[in-house]
């Protein structure tokens, strides 16, 4: 018996020297002061009284990592309220990148990125990050039950959560479940399939009414016709949403206002999409591979 309370007296020192040194490095982390920091509004930043602004537009945006090589050079978008634009690109050709730089995770080092006229560098983060609705490349679903996941510690009503999964084209397998909304998520969304993962993220994003949805290869996983559905429910009940997709298949781009093929950083393509069919040559490729040649597609 002495011996085991000794044990445990041991015990207690590990777990405590353990828990200091974590508890440290947490403090740090917390203490590390913010090196993106809002910059005060200059006069040219302001939004100009005449012409209405675009709501989102890159200004000849050049941006690199690590200062080595660009991965973002001379890019230039302009977006008015309400359109839309697709990016298309192989593998680390700069995609997310894009999103990053304007939803401010990054500076641009050249140029600037404006959203209604205003330099995001001038806008507080508790003002800008509401804007965006977005679903990460990688993004997780929490353990926890499917409303937790698209509420996401925000005041949203019940009615918000279902009409978002409703958009989202989630509403039919959650109404599957035992419990529906209230069904419970394994760690790391286990318990379900890719696909209802992704529908469930982009509830989550739509589901806080935002100015600008962000989808970074966010249906992938999903099947054709669910993907068609779920762009239409986006066309029809978020027209005033601005909308940028990053994705792979040509078919949940090719309806977008706008779109944009890159390559290493460059924007090799921007058009509409039979614009690109007649004018990019790598977008005509990806197009025959896709949905073979001289098909149109759904
Ligand atoms: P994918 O289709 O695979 O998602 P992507 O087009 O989204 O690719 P990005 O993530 O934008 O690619 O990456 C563009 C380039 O920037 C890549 O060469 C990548 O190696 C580099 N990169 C991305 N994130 C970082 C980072 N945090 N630090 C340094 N380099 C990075
Ligand atoms: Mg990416």
């Amino acid at each position: 018996m002495i011996l085991n309370a000794m044990l445990g007296v041991t015990r207690v020192f590990v777990i405590w020297s353990k828990g200091e040194a974590s508890a440290r490095r947490v403090a740090d982390v917390l203490a590390t002061p913010a090196d993106l920091t809002v910059l005060p509004a200059r006069k040219e930043d302001k939004p100009e009284e005449t012409a209405p602004a675009p709501h989102v537009e890159f200004r000849d945006v050049t941006f690199s990592y690590t200062g080595l090589g660009e991965n973002i050079s001379h890019l230039s978008i302009r977006l008015m309220r309400g359109e839309s634009l697709g990016i298309l690109g192989a593998t680390g050709s700069g995609k997310s990148t894009i999103l990053n730089l304007l939803m401010r995770f990054y500076d641009p080092d050249q140029g600037q990125i404006l959203i209604d006229g205003r330099d995001v560098r001038t806008i507080p983060p508790e003002e800008l990050r509401p804007k965006f609705g977005v679903v990460f490349q990688n993004d997780f679903v929490a353990e926890g039950t499917i409303a937790d996941n698209i509420r996401f510690f925000r005041p949203l009503s019940d009615e918000a959560l279902t009409r978002a999964a409703e958009d989202a084209q989630a509403l039919e397998f959650i109404e599957n479940k035992s419990g529906k909304m209230n069904a419970p998520v394994a760690v790391r969304g286990n318990n379900l399939s890719g696909g209802q993962k992704q529908r469930l993220l982009i509830a989550r994003a739509l589901a806080g009414a935002p100015e600008i949805l962000v989808l970074d290869d966010a249906s992938s996983a999903l099947d054709y016709r669910t993907d068609a559905r779920l762009r239409r429910a986006l066309r029809t009940n978020y027209r005033d949403v601005t909308t940028i997709l990053v994705a792979q298949r040509i078919s949940s781009i090719r309806h977008c206002d706008h779109i944009l093929v890159l390559s290493d950083g460059q924007v090799i393509g921007s058009g509409a999409h039979q614009e690109l069919m007649e004018t990019c040559e790598e977008y005509r490729m990806i197009a025959r591979t896709q949905m073979g040649e001289g098909k149109e597609g759904a």
